[in-house]
């Protein structure tokens, strides 16, 4: 009896290996090979301009009322002057006083455009760490073998890269096959009414892209853990935003006789029902997409738990909710993020609030967010709104095998031939949300090398990357024809 139940056992064991590792050999690499090809050295003036771009203080601030226009309008011009074939040969509107439509005519109209994207705007100097700067943010400042200041990273490496690659070409008279838009919003940082401005433009002249180009993932030598080569992180979706107003009104008074709840008991209540419930995990569409195009470049023993998600996704689900950044790739989150309540020590409060941001994983409606609010709290006297009716739901995902993730892949496996291509998610928004209708192939992708200092301090790019980023534009361009 014993002996047949280990014969079975034994079986099982067998089968579930042969599979496992049949799956596993099966189990192949999505890198195309692709002949890689020698960029161009990063010429002096190139450098320049890229320093004085970042000497215009384009600071987008939470408060309006401190927006400087001159530094906008000292931005454009100074683009006008410094890129002057970009200004003779392509047509360029102001678009909502200060984001930039570029329009390069392509010889052949039957040919759908491409549009490539970046911000103006810059997130401020937070006044409490300007000391921990290590160099002037706007000075433009290069040292290290990295050029330094606000915006080097996020994001006019991008938006200069561009132009140099487009300067360059039409001095060689290159002329593309298909039209080609540069749309630069001016005020991402905030939302972007900007990108939301030229994307309605462009629905309203009835244009359809092939492929958008925006900021988004990089190239990183270490995020990716006990992984050796560079992975370039092509964001194929970005998660949506939106936050909730929680109020409760209920009859305030003296602190010195309470009643058993108050409205600041009632809204605790209600936040703690939200954290205490979090969202169902899922790896959504581009996070399988990473795993499917990273696992196969990964050694045996790891390779194998890549193949088989049908046994190991219990276990990759795992692993991402064990860190804030991996849980929020695998799940909607929602956190608190302003309570307000009360005026004096001795005063119950009539009405206290709560403001609760949800980050959307695709695939989960605001709608449904907020009626699983209602539902999770159960409490007609908590009020549920949208804070400032902004809602901004998950992107569409942009598919692996469309033409803006193939066309940008082998780009970059011409441009950075040891990195490794994948999809993902990304967990913070960029303009190009508001292109879903302009395109279905959106990829959200900065060509450099792990830059530093993100909305931080010492923001930073190493002078290699801002020469592959130039590289990349123009064989993104070239290889468009
Ligand atoms: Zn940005």
């Amino acid at each position: 009896m014993i002996r047949k139940a280990l014969l079975a056992i034994a079986a099982i064991v067998l089968v579930l290996s042969g599979v496992l590792v049949f799956n596993t050999l099966r189990f192949e690499s999505k890198q195309e090979s692709i002949e890689p090809v020698a960029l161009d050295s990063l010429k002096k003036r190139s450098l320049e301009r890229l320093q004085k771009a970042i000497q215009y203080q384009t600071i987008s601030y939470g408060d309006s009322t401190r927006f400087d226009s001159t530094a906008f309008v000292g931005f454009r011009n100074f683009l006008s002057s410094a890129y002057p074939l970009v200004h003779a040969a392509l047509t360029r509107e102001v678009v909502g006083k200060y984001s930039l439509l570029y329009r390069w005519e392509g010889m052949h109209p039957e040919l759908r455009p491409v549009i490539l994207m970046a911000h103006q705007d810059v997130v401020p100097i937070e006044e409490a760490t300007r000391s921990r700067w290590t160099i002037d943010p706007f000075g433009g400042i290069v040292k290290d073998n990295a050029i330094w200041g606000r915006g080097t990273a996020d994001d006019k490496i991008n938006l200069i890269a561009i132009l140099e690659a487009v300067e360059k070409l039409l001095v060689q008279r290159f002329s593309p096959d298909r039209t080609i838009y540069l749309a630069f919003g001016h005020d991402e940082e905030l939302g972007g009414k900007g990108a939301a401005a030229l994307a309605a433009l462009l629905k309203r002249r009835g244009v359809k892209a092939d492929m958008v180009l925006d900021e988004g993932g990089i190239i990183t030598t270490d995020k990716i853990p006990q992984f050796e080569r560079p992975v370039a992180l092509l964001g194929t979706s970005e998660k949506g935003y939106m936050s909730l107003e929680l109020t409760v009104e209920k009859a305030g008074g003296h602190s010195s006789q309470p009643d058993p709840e108050t409205a600041i008991d009632i809204l605790l209540k209600a936040v703690q029902r939200i954290r205490e419930n979090p969202f169902d995990t899922d790896l959504s569409e581009s996070t399988r997409g990473f795993l499917e195009y990273l696992g196969p470049e990964m050694p045996f023993s790891r390779k194998i738990v890549f193949a088989n998600p049908w046994l190991f996704s219990g276990v990759i689900k795992k692993i991402y909710e064990s860190t804030p950044s991996g849980n929020a790739i695998i799940r909607t989150t929602a956190v608190p993020t302003i309570i307000s309540a009360g005026v004096k020590d001795n005063v119950i409060p009539a009405v206290a609030s709560a403001t609760v941001n949800f980050r959307l994983l695709p695939g989960d409606k605001g709608a449904d967010i907020i009626e699983r609010v209602k539902r999770l709290i159960a409490d007609d006297r908590v009020k549920v709104n949208i804070h400032n009716g902004f809602l901004a739901e998950a992107s569409q995902v942009s598919p692996v095998d469309g033409y803006g993730f193939q066309h940008v892949s082998r780009v970059v496996r011409e441009s950075f031939p040891r990195a490794v291509v994948a999809p993902f998610l990304m967990i913070g928004g960029t303009d190009s949300r508001h292109f879903g209708e302009i395109s279905d192939n959106i990829i959200k992708f900065s060509p450099m090398v792990d830059p530093e200092g993100y909305h931080g301090i010492d923001e930073h790019v190493s002078l290699e990357s801002y020469r592959l980023a130039i590289g990349f534009y123009d064989r993104l361009i070239r290889n468009l024809n």
